[in-house]
């Protein structure tokens, strides 16, 4: 059995990172899932198989501009709650690096999808910053190779088809399992394995809060429901949360 300590684990999904202007990509109602043209440029086989997909992804990733997007409140509100000393873990499914970039500790933040900041080689596993990879595709290069053995770039993330990284998944559900509370935060809890953390909390008698616009199949098994946007609705319920635990 599994002792609970006053632990807080905030899983966030795409809804925490809208008000950045970063639309829902991977979720059940996500882009991605509208358009099947736009999802091949995530999917694991074709961007092996087809360079025009690779260099398709290459161009998108260049123009959509991502890695400029700025946190917003809902981001601000857990850096907050990180400061106010109580123990914070962060489980995101969001993989532009908000959370790192509000000013919550690096250590403290999961990202069980990768992030896109960075690039992997899938020949020699060296990871490299997708900075430096977009100003290749900038300055001409297509679909840039990786510059130490050749191999196929992909950006770090967990693509369609492939599997979440055990480790990383491994090391959700252990904060799962001994925080006292757990909030799942613009995610709609339909897409396993990550589904299956807050199951883990409820189970293991941790208190669920739920913020997101959409019902979740966990509402029901949920503490407290809060359906405000996030931008508003987190910087509230983190100050009540200092207040109770303080
Ligand atoms: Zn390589």
């Amino acid at each position: 059995m599994n002792a609970k300590r006053p632990l807080i684990a905030v899983l966030t999904g795409a809804g925490i990172s809208t008000d950045s202007g970063i639309p829902d990509y991977r979720g059940p109602q996500g882009l991605w899932q509208k358009d099947p043209s736009a999802q091949e440029l995530v999917t694991i086989g074709p961007y092996l198989e087809d360079p025009e997909v690779r260099r398709r992804a290459w161009r998108m990733r260049l123009e959509t501009g991502a890695l400029g997007a700025e946190p917003n409140a809902g981001h601000r509100a857990l850096v907050d709650l990180e400061r106010s000393g109580l123990p914070l873990r962060v489980l995101t499914q969001n993989i532009d690096g908000l959370h790192q970039r509000s000013g919550l500790t690096a250590r403290k933040v999961l990202e069980l999808h990768g992030n896109v900041r960075e690039t992997q080689c899938l020949r020699c596993r060296v990871v490299g910053s997708m900075a430096d990879a977009l100003e290749r595709v900038g300055a001409g290069e297509p679909d840039p190779a990786c510059r130490e053995c050749g191999g196929i770039l992909k950006p770090r993330i967990v693509m369609f088809g492939e599997n979440l990284d055990p480790e990383v998944l491994g090391q959700a559900d252990s904060v799962v399992r001994v925080g006292d509370v757990f909030i799942a935060v613009g995610t709609s809890l339909q897409v396993f394995p990550v589904a299956g953390l807050p199951y883990n909390a409820v189970r293991t008698g941790a208190k669920l809060i739920i913020v997101n616009g959409e019902p979740t199949p966990y509402d029901e098994a949920a503490a407290e429901v809060i359906r405000e946007p996030i931008s508003q609705a987190l910087p509230k319920l983190v100050r009540r949360l200092v207040l109770e635990r303080a």
